[in-house]
């Protein structure tokens, strides 16, 4: 059985040479007197909000929404952060701003890739001599409001604001990156695991980001190394290599010999003796004395390409255990602050003085250590601890540009709200797969322990800035407990909208078609209508569009959007016959703009305990359609239905009455904050008026 790759694997090849600094163009600044503090926890809940502040426990909110109020703020189609917080910046749909979902698709392999980022490999001449270097472009359209009201003379600052890698050129403004700024790897965060105990099965790449590896001890040593940064000259040569006809056996040896080299890796040496509850780590030329639970401070990484290039990294190292046996971690390697491989803030050196005063701090976009939880490689409490890590060091840039005093505007997000409510929602929910009474005694208030760490900081930031600064509070959406998958390929080719090769038009006996859910395996395009893929996204196999489209533009498109959104609607819970879509969604009827073509053509909604499975996120149909979810990510957002996903709203000043709050609208009231007049092609619409 092949598996699936890495959910959210970006595949960063060579971000080894630093791209040149650009220049905002100065812009005399308009004397603003104004001042505007929005500070984002992404994911959010209004309705725990309503519960914690009904309860006296989340006071900071409490007095805020007095002042001003709490609102449910509608999110977007899809309900995810990159798609909302997209929406947010720019005040428009994902129609005009291109970025829908996580992943997007390619029309003609169909294959996903990663939605937020276009990536240019850097190139070598004779394979030694840097001849091109890597790039990054965002793939997002519209305008942030920050950029409109920088170059209108309104001072800002946009800190770890989700679709904000790479850094846009703020005028009068500075900006540090986040979410997609990769880890050393390029990925969403990889994490390395050492252990005695681990089998020869275990070793290797686990399906969600970690590098596992057993460890020999021989008379109190161990010697192994921590992988880095995949090495981009070697993947140019095996591309060259592999693209080559014939390959000939000459190739295939040399193939052969580079794939150990393909990630650069740093020697590492554990000096332990059994039963000792305390290690020597010696890290490439650092050493570190560990206690069991003692996370280390940043270890400087150094990673040689070649003569001409390095790439810095930094990691913690966690002593897991140490009884019998040996287990230890350590974090993804995240980007030096100081010395990235390319720009994460903007201007360019605004990183690197950040360091100067708070020395490092995590830079990884996806800054919380999810994936090493899911697959049981840390335990609740190490996750805890390094979620309130990764909460601090969000938080303490922001404290440090609040107190900077250089802005009018300031925007900053801290994202682990979403992390605890997608890991932890099993221990609040007593009808998940994954509840477990023993563990939600101990953490079942994680999550209220995340909600009311924002609420302190809300107060702490509070007594930073002047009273008559206007306060906002912002979520990008809500969350819903994750209780079951639904394969949404598997039900296409049971329902007919998706033909597997050899397989009979009325043929039902899935488990004899269906293999391990790679991508697209067996799919038979010529007879496919619509498949599906990221998180609720339905496309039709259309004709001139997709690479072996079959379905017309125009009447037969709608003809089947009518006749999937019918079926989907019959839809239900074997287990408890409840319908398990609440409402399908059409792309013309929710998306509009220059980048409509990239739309799903219909997105699904499910209704509050059912979301589309992993595989399915993928391109995958294994067998079954409607199964219990028993991983511990046990909550989410994308692919639910819009209606009861909101996020929220709560600002320091009473808005008008009026329907609905939309996350699109935050972008035009910011705008007329400033005395800025919106432009014509914003979808949202101003709060204030
Ligand atoms: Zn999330």
């Amino acid at each position: 059985m092949r598996r699936l790759p890495l959910v959210f694997v970006v595949s960063l090849a060579a971000l080894a040479i630093a791209m040149a600094c650009r220049t905002t163009p100065p812009v005399a600044p308009q004397r603003v007197t104004q001042k505007l503090l929005i500070l984002g926890f992404d994911g959010m809940d209004p309705d725990l909000v309503r519960q914690w502040v009904a309860e006296g426990k989340l006071p900071n909110f409490k007095a805020l929404i007095e002042r001003g109020g709490l609102y449910d703020l509608e999110t977007t189609h899809s309900p995810e952060s990159p798609t909302a917080w997209a929406s947010f910046a720019t005040g428009v749909n994902p129609g005009k701003h291109n970025i829908y979902d996580f992943l997007v698709r390619d029309t003609q392999t169909y294959l996903p890739d990663l939605g937020m980022v276009k990536r240019t490999p850097a190139k070598f001449l004779f394979d030694w001599i840097p001849l091109q270097r890597p790039k990054i472009e965002s793939i997002r359209g519209g305008t942030s409001f920050w950029v409109t009201a920088g170059a209108a003379g309104v001072r800002s600052s946009i800190l770890t604001v989700p679709v904000t890698y790479p850094p846009e050129n703020v005028p009068n403004g500075e900006m540090l990156s986040g979410l997609p700024l990769p880890d050393i790897r390029g990925t969403m965060g990889t994490f390395s695991y050492f252990a005695t105990d681990l089998s020869r099965y275990e070793e290797g790449n686990t399906e969600f980001g970690g590098i596992l590896k057993r460890i020999v001890f021989e008379n109190g040593t161990a010697d192994t190394q921590l992988d880095g940064p995949p090495n981009p000259i070697v993947r140019q040569k095996m591309l060259a290599l592999r693209a080559k006809s014939p390959v000939t056996d000459a190739d295939r040896a040399e193939l052969e010999a580079l794939a150990p080299q393909v990630d650069v890796k740093v020697p590492m040496r554990i000096a332990w003796q059994r039963g000792s509850d305390t290690a020597t780590v010696t890290l490439q030329d650092t050493a570190l004395t560990l206690k069991v639970g003692q996370w280390s401070d940043w270890v400087d990484l150094r990673f040689r390409i070649n003569l001409f290039i390095a790439m810095r990294g930094m990691a913690q190292v966690i002593l897991l255990r140490a009884d019998d046996d040996l287990q230890l971690y350590v974090s993804p390697i995240n980007w030096r602050p100081e010395a990235p491989p390319l720009p994460i803030s903007s201007p360019t050196a605004f990183a690197e003085s950040l360091v100067k005063t708070l020395g490092p701090f995590r830079t990884l976009g996806w800054a919380e250590a999810t994936w090493p939880l899911e697959e049981g490689r840390i335990d609740e409490a190490v996750f805890m601890e390094d979620l309130s890590r990764a909460f601090d060091d969000r938080a303490r840039v922001i404290l440090n540009r609040i107190d900077a005093k250089q802005w009018d505007l300031l925007v900053g997000v801290i994202e682990t709200t979403d992390r605890v409510q997608h890991m932890m929602w099993r221990l609040i929910d007593q009808k998940h797969p994954m509840y477990d009474a023993a563990l939600a005694a101990k953490y079942g208030d994680a999550i209220e322990r995340i909600y009311r760490r924002s609420d302190a900081f809300v107060g702490e930031v509070l007594t930073h800035v002047d009273p008559d600064t206007a306060v906002m509070v912002v979520s990008d959406h809500g969350f819903h407990s994750f209780r079951k998958a639904v394969n949404l390929n598997t039900w296409l080719v049971q329902e007919g909208f998706m033909v597997l090769k050899g397989q009979q038009d009325n043929q039902r006996k899935l488990d004899d078609l269906f293999g391990a859910g790679t991508f697209w395996e067996g799919v038979d395009w010529s007879r496919t209508r619509a498949y599906a893929m990221g998180l609720g996204q339905i496309y039709f196999n259309v004709r001139g569009r997709e690479g072996q489209g079959i379905v017309s533009p125009g009447q037969e498109s709608v003809a089947l959007a009518d006749a999937i959104t019918a079926r989907l609607a019959t839809l239900v819970d074997p287990d408890t016959g409840e319908r398990v879509v609440q409402n399908v969604y059409r792309r013309d009827d929710v998306y509009s703009g220059r980048y409509l073509e990239n739309a799903s053509d219909l997105q699904v909604g499910f209704a509050d305990g059912y979301r589309v499975s992993w595989q399915t996120s993928l391109g995958g149909a294994p067998a079954g359609i409607v199964y219990p979810n028993m991983k511990k990510w046990s909550a989410d957002h994308g692919s639910f239905d819009i209606a009861d996903t909101s996020g929220v709203l709560i600002t320091s000043r009473p808005l008008g009455a009026r329907d609905r709050y939309r996350i699109t609208d935050v972008a035009p009231s910011v705008l007329e904050y400033f005395g800025l007049t919106p432009g014509p092609d914003l979808d949202g619409k101003s709060l204030l008026r």
